[in-house]
């Protein structure tokens, strides 16, 4: 290995050690967060109606959802009970498979619904008066009482147990509870960091390290927050090159695209900025390589069937998040799909996606030769059936070895492999079970109308549920050692991952073996250029930077006050004192 790459992995390694951590924060972080007085922040009060306010910023804000509950258990013993309960459903529905701490969490809300707030301010109100006469009755209770015993929690966990009262705790916080908030400081926190959120974000946010790939229109490199050590990895679209190929619409597509998506399953959007060169994606930093490295550098053959299970349901959960956004993805592919730290796995490059308006088909011959559906090849019209194909590939790629309509490396004109794709029948191998043939099968139906995840008439963004229905999914084998996939689970990102990449290795080629680029003749960017760059370049994305901010502690730092011998003195208690009078 080259010299210059050990350096640059090492220099890389070490920062994402300290990703996060205080040593990753600059020694100068606090001044790049620093608060304004709460009335230069009045302007960025959100303009929501007012029933939506409680959607808007206790449950799509992170950092919304923190402010809201400290209010709650600095200031009303009653709230805080409701909101303890609702964290506590949230968390009893996406909890182990082991029945017993399930069982435990089930009574433990039991419990609360049977307690009253402790230290009561209103003193006389009693058990019964405080659930029932305010927002809900005596038989929504103990209905979900005597169900919540009868229960089992032993499988999947139960939704319906306590939904009715956790719908009536949630409206009653939405009313009184949050117009309290509103005029409390609490709430002019909550908008010093909308503030911070809001100031315009440039090269010298972050700073860089090693190159990580190659894109069409730049690289990309690693990065880190100078203010909270966080790691992204920075995708450059060099303004040059963007325009030299007239792509400034398919580059602000996938901008827009992503700062909308919010999956634990697709790559996040954290910032978009502009340099003098380059506009620039800041997203979730990915760093065990993508499944074509694993599947052909490491695994030769294909994976066992449980990690196939694994990466598919993960994957199916990822295009589901993307098809009820109404974005069909349209270029799935084992190099789209990338390995964070864990081994979860995350759908990138949205490049090619598409919004898909009022249900109806759209057209466009685009793709990768080989993973396109027929419909595509043939050119007609097409909707989401398309990605529920590219998952049949993926899977049969990753138990197989290789990709069902071309071998590798397979010196093969795009015409033959095209035609091979509308015609032939895939071939299956001893190395696909039962259920793993059956599944793809369903998914490699040449007939979008046939195909497993289109038969859903009248909801077609709906079709993953048919996906997830499948026996490969909900069924044990023992040859391979499959297991049901506790979905709820999954969906909160909780089941670990088959595989961990090394967090010492860089799966990422050599500095020196990713192709420099070269340089862009004849442009020159002018004022109508100016204007869509504008338009791309926006700053931090709200939930990313929030969840940034909280996960590195950020947050918590900011919101303790310190006395000269480094003692806390006050952390956003009700005390009377008015922090911003503190502060200065
Ligand atoms: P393009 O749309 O121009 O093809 P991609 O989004 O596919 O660009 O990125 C190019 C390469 O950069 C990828 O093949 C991968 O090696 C690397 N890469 C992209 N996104 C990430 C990420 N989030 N984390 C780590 N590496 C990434
Ligand atoms: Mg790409
Ligand atoms: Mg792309």
């Amino acid at each position: 290995m080259e010299i210059e790459n050990i350096v640059a992995n090492t220099v890389y390694i070490k920062a994402r050690e300290s990703g996060g951590q205080k040593k990753g924060k600059s020694k100068k972080w606090k001044n790049y967060l620093q608060f304004p007085h709460y009335t230069e922040c009045l302007h960025l009060k959100p303009e929501v109606d007012d029933e939506d306010l409680y959607e808007f910023i206790v449950e799509k804000q992170p950092i919304g959802k923190l402010l809201f509950h400290e209010y709650c258990q600095a200031t009303n013993s009653q709230y805080h009970q409701c909101c303890q309960f609702l964290s506590k459903v949230e968390e009893y529905e996406t909890s182990d498979d082991d029945g017993q701490s399930r069982r435990d969490l089930a009574s433990a809300i039991v419990a609360l619904l049977q307690s009253k707030p402790e230290d009561n301010p209103s003193g006389s109100q009693d058990v019964q008066e405080f659930w029932c006469s305010s927002f809900m009755t005596e038989e929504v209770i103990s209905t979900c009482i005597s169900t919540a015993d009868s229960a089992t929690h032993d499988d999947e966990p139960r939704s319906d147990i306590f939904a009715e009262p956790y719908r009536l705790t949630r409206e009653y916080l939405m009313k009184r509870p949050i117009e309290q908030f509103m005029e409390s400081m609490y709430y002019n926190r909550y908008l010093q960091w909308k503030w911070l959120e809001r100031r315009p974000v440039d090269k010298h946010t972050f700073r860089l390290y090693r190159v990580l790939g190659k894109g069409g229109f730049g690289e990309v490199c690693a990065c880190q927050v100078r203010a909270s050590g966080k790691m992204y990895a920075l995708k450059k679209l060099e303004k040059k090159r963007v325009k030299k190929r007239h792509a400034e619409t398919l580059s602000l597509n996938e901008k827009q695209i992503l700062q909308r998506i919010n999956s634990p399953f697709v790559v996040s959007l954290a910032y978009a900025y502009e340099t003098k060169d380059a506009l620039c994606l800041v997203l979730t930093l990915m760093n065990g390589g993508d499944l074509k490295f694993h599947l052909y550098n490491l695994m030769p053959g294909g994976f066992d069937e449980k990690r196939v299970q694994f990466y598919a349901a993960e994957i199916t959960l990822g295009l589901q998040h993307l098809h009820l956004e109404r974005i069909l993805y349209r270029d799935l592919k084992p190099e789209n799909i990338l390995l964070d730290d864990f081994g979860h796995v995350r759908i990138s490059d949205l490049g090619l996606a598409v919004e898909i308006k009022d249900n109806d088909p759209i057209k466009g011959r685009v793709g990768t030769v080989g993973y396109m559906a027929p419909e595509i090849v043939k050119n007609e019209r097409y909707s989401y059936g398309v990605d529920w194909w590219g998952v049949g590939c993926l899977i049969y790629e990753m138990i197989e070895g290789k990709a069902p309509f071309r071998q590798r490396k397979e010196k093969v004109k795009r015409e033959e492999v095209e035609r091979r794709v509308r015609e032939d029948q895939e071939k299956y191998s001893e190395k696909f079970s039962e259920a793993a043939r059956t599944l793809c099968r369903g998914l490699l139906h040449k007939e979008p109308g046939f195909r497993l995840g289109c038969r859903r008439v009248g909801k077609p963004e709906e079709g993953a549920e048919e996906i997830r229905a499948h026996p490969f999914f909900n069924t044990a084998d023992t040859a391979t050692g499959r297991e049901p996939v506790p979905w709820k689970k999954m969906e909160a990102g909780k089941v670990s991952p088959p595989f961990c990449p090394d967090p010492r290795a860089v799966y990422a080629k050599d500095v020196l073996d990713i192709e420099q680029f070269s340089t862009v003749k004849g442009v020159r960017l002018d004022a109508t250029d100016t204007q869509f760059y504008g338009k791309f370049n926006t700053g931090c994305v709200s939930i990313p930077w929030q969840s940034e901010m909280i996960e590195t502690e950020c947050f918590a730092e900011l919101n303790t006050f310190y006395d000269e011998d480094g003692n806390v003195v006050w952390n956003l208690r009700p005390d009377g004192i008015n922090f911003d009078e503190r502060r200065n």
